[in-house]
């Protein structure tokens, strides 16, 4: 195992996190001197934030250990590739090097829709590496979104045989009405 598949298991293991809160899997470790200084999980809907994405996490608890807001010579690991928000928040970071497992090509902008880390305008350039484990990367993603169909299809169901039960009260309701209404009838 290399170096790189080492450090992105530990993002898996990050990932998997957020896959036992129902969250979609992403994980990400930050490396400085062969040490993982910052690690971080998806936790959008957990904690109903945008901000909580796995690498703005992993960059909070990083910048804390080194007691700096620059995380040079520093190598950031990522499950998946990351979106505007983080991509920006790497480069604004001073990160060196970006290690990404599987791509995005919906939301990523670490070279799918736009590739911000590698921008030449920027006073920074992040050194990029793809697809490292990206079929473990890719796979637990694609797990997640087939069981979240399924649970999302089920619900869908659920929801369906309570507004149908709920309905038949209210026809009850009305014959009883009706009964009584006869039961009147029948004194007169
Ligand atoms: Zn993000």
């Amino acid at each position: 195992m290399t170096q790189d598949e080492r450090y992105m298991r530990e993002a898996l293991k990050q990932a998997r996190k957020a896959y036992a809160l129902g969250e979609v899997p992403i994980g990400c470790v930050i490396v400085y001197q062969d040490k993982i200084i910052g690690r971080g999980y998806n936790r959008r809907n957990t904690d109903k934030n945008t901000l909580a994405h796995a690498e703005i996490t992993a960059i909070n608890r990083a910048s804390k250990k080194m007691g700096d807001w620059r995380l040079e010579e520093c190598t950031l690991y990522v499950t998946l590739e990351p979106c505007q928000m983080c991509a920006g928040a790497i480069v604004q970071a001073r990160i060196t090097e970006v290690v990404m497992g599987s791509m995005n090509p919906k939301a990523g902008c670490g070279g799918s829709i736009l590739n911000i880390l590698e921008m030449p305008e920027f006073n920074h350039q992040v050194q990029v590496k793809r697809g490292v484990l990206a079929e473990e990367c890719t796979q637990m993603l694609t797990i997640f979104f087939k069981e979240l169909r399924v649970r999302n299809k089920l619900e869908k169901e659920a929801t369906k045989e309570r507004a149908f039960s709920e309905q038949i009260p209210e026809k009850k309701k009305e014959e009883s009405v009706e009964m009584k209404g006869k039961m009147e009838y029948n004194k007169t």
